[in-house]
């Protein structure tokens, strides 16, 4: 992380208070209020008390002493009233801002261009943000909120401080009677001997939070691994197996107790840095408050003070000494976390590359769409190698496209192209003739519903997961979960289509098998009736006999949609009336099952050969 400097600092928080103002107009105003709170309790009871005091020395009248007595009671209760009621609106007001500040990034990881969810860099951008906050006790945004109030509160007490100040300084001016050069000697010291202190404590301050900084920068890795074996590897039942199996245990152990004795090292240095800032900063109001009494001390033995004056200005400069230290330690605690309200911008910050056009798609009542990859190659970003290469196809919709080839040709890649996950690196694709970067994204994505290998079923109830909705038609859930194969596991739940899938946050919720999971996607991508149905290797969390089930029911499952089906399972694509196999990239074949296994050179009938027990059980 590089260094802020004081530009940085300025322009990083003043985008961070705009992002407060523009959530709600009334949380800047309202931290004001507060902070004028702050500074009238800190203030009231010695502006009355000194006037008392002044009052008792000229033995003014007794309704005189009992007004100003009254007034410091009533003032003080009044101000501890407001500010109780203040503090409940921005408690609740930060809170609230703390959770939006988290959905926004929630937001952009779930809208950021595709290729981003698969970028290292990105994904450890994000976990960087969430462990700074951790690691810096609530850090970034949330902290800038919470300390708003306090710098305001503390700027005010230390601009009413430096007016006593001067007040004070005024009033020196008879110190050495006759001796005006003393005088103002004496106060070029005083100040002098002031200045000097803050000074030095400052620079002190911001080396410890340099350190405390760099301490937060090397526990983020740690956090990062312990939070990865704890919530990834210990909970998950997938490693439960091999850690016992295997007997990992004592390996596992050892490395989460140098893990854990790292972190608590680092974490104890990081106290200690910041006991010692405090020290440091007590120091300085120590320093501060006993110059200032002296001199206070004997300018009341000379005279030049009244009682009150005394009262009043060793309570405003105790103010100012205790404030000036908060306001030491605040400012240096926000130079580091401009740091992570940098980090928090910069990723909510990365731009969408992808060209989003406007043309809708056509709304054909006869679905007529053609789809073409006219040269397309591509490499994933970052990558050197071309995982398509020069590959062209059309098809027409109603047709029932297999893609096949052997594991790493390309064929979900394929499919990622189709549904513009990502752009090709050369060539185009083209929908009905035009370039499909010309046609809204949102509305280009819906002529497909896709059931990728890697699918994800989502802990919530069965129909929402079905639908991708709360709200959503019952009747047409059931239905795709019948076509796909699970209307007889659908009828035996009590709950039905409200009953939740997996444990993981209902202890009513319901375990499924890796099948019921596949069958369950399928249905979710005929839910969405949608011109394309992409099924990409569906059948391979199946056992061999829901398998043909599916292969059987294609036609009837997928209806008059255009499929693109993908596998490594010849057998599984015999159905289709147009294969195409993709090697290293590249079309290689194109035709019917027949018209490939004539080809006895080629590829399809080698990969055929080879996979001839699954070929037998399909026939
Ligand atoms: P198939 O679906 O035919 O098994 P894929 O299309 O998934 O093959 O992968 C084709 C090639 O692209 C493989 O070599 C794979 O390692 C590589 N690949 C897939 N996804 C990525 C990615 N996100 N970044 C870099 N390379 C990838």
């Amino acid at each position: 992380m590089h260094k802020i400097t004081v530009k940085d600092f300025l322009k990083i928080n003043f985008r961070g208070l705009k992002l407060i103002y523009n959530r709600n107009k009334f949380s800047i105003p309202l931290s004001v209020f507060d902070a004028v709170l702050i500074s009238l309790s800190s203030y009231w009871n010695f502006w009355f008390l000194a006037r008392l005091l002044d009052h008792l020395a000229v033995n003014a009248d007794f309704s005189v002493i009992i007004k100003d007595a009254a007034l410091i009671i009533a003032g003080d209760f009044l101000i501890r009233i407001i500010k109780c009621i203040t503090d409940h609106f921005i408690f609740h007001d930060g809170s609230l801002f703390w959770e939006e500040c988290n959905i926004y990034l929630n937001e952009k990881l779930m809208n950021m261009d595709y290729e981003y969810m698969e970028s290292e860099k990105i994904q450890n951008q994000k976990r960087d943000i969430d462990e700074m906050v951790r690691t810096h006790d609530g850090g970034g945004m949330n902290f800038l909120y919470w300390r708003m109030t306090g710098v305001i509160a503390y700027s005010l007490n230390l601009i009413i401080a430096v007016v006593y100040m001067i007040q004070i300084i005024n009033k020196s001016r008879g110190l050495f009677t006759g001796s005006p050069v003393k005088s103002a000697l004496s106060s070029i010291l005083f100040i002098a001997v002031i200045i000097l202190l803050i000074v030095i404590t400052m620079k002190r301050v911001k080396q410890l939070k340099e350190k405390i900084f760099h301490e937060n920068e090397t526990l983020i890795p740690v956090y990062r691994e312990m939070h990865w074996y704890v919530f990834n590897c210990l909970e998950k039942e997938s490693y439960g197996k091999s850690i016992r199996l295997f007997h990992q245990q004592p390996l596992l152990e050892k490395h989460l107790k140098d893990l854990f004795s790292e972190g608590s090292c680092r974490s104890i240095r990081k106290g200690k840095l910041n006991e010692k800032m405090q020290r440091i900063t007590g120091f300085l109001q120590a320093g501060l408050l006993s110059i200032i009494y002296l001199y206070l001390g004997i300018m009341a033995i000379k005279g030049l003070l009244s009682v009150g004056n005394v009262v009043l200005y060793a309570g405003s400069i105790s103010i100012f000494a205790n404030y000036f230290s908060e306001w030491v330690y605040v400012l240096a605690e926000l130079t580091t976390n401009t740091a992570y309200v940098k980090a928090y911008f910069d990723f909510l910050d990365i731009p969408n590359k992808k060209y989003e056009g406007s043309l809708p798609v056509e709304k054909r009542d006869d679905d007529r769409f053609e789809l073409e990859f006219r040269n397309v190659s591509f490499k994933y970003p970052g990558t050197e190698e071309y995982v398509l290469k020069n590959f062209s196809i059309h098809f027409r919709i109603g047709e029932r496209l297999a893609v096949v080839g052997r594991n790493g040709s390309g064929k979900t890649t394929f499919i990622k192209l189709l549904c513009r996950l990502y752009d090709p690196t050369e060539g185009e694709i083209l929908l009905n003739g035009i370039d499909i970067r010309k046609y809204d994204y949102q509305e280009y994505l819906s002529l497909f519903s896709v059931v990728f290998q890697d699918f994800k079923i989502l802990s919530m109830p069965l129909g929402e997961n079905v639908a991708a909705a709360s709200d959503y038609d019952k009747e047409k859930a059931a239905g795709a979960l019948m076509r796909a194969g699970m209307g007889d596991t659908l009828s035996k739940l009590e709950k039905g289509l409200d009953t939740v899938l997996y444990t993981d946050f209902d202890t009513e919720g319901i375990d499924i098998s890796g099948g019921e999971a596949q069958k369950i996607a399928i249905a979710r991508a005929l839910y969405h009736d949608s011109p394309f149905i992409i099924l990409d290797e569906p059948t391979a969390a199946l056992d061999p006999l829901a398998e043909y089930e599916v292969y059987s029911n294609f036609d009837a499952l997928v209806g008059t949609k255009t499929a693109v089906y993908i596998s490594h399972r010849l057998s599984s694509c015999q159905f289709c009336n147009d294969i195409i196999v993709i090697d290293h990239g590249q079309l290689i074949q194109r035709g019917s099952h027949e018209e490939l296994v004539k080809e006895k050179d080629k590829l399809y009938y080698q990969l055929w050969n080879t996979q001839a027990q699954y070929y037998h059980k399909g026939q």
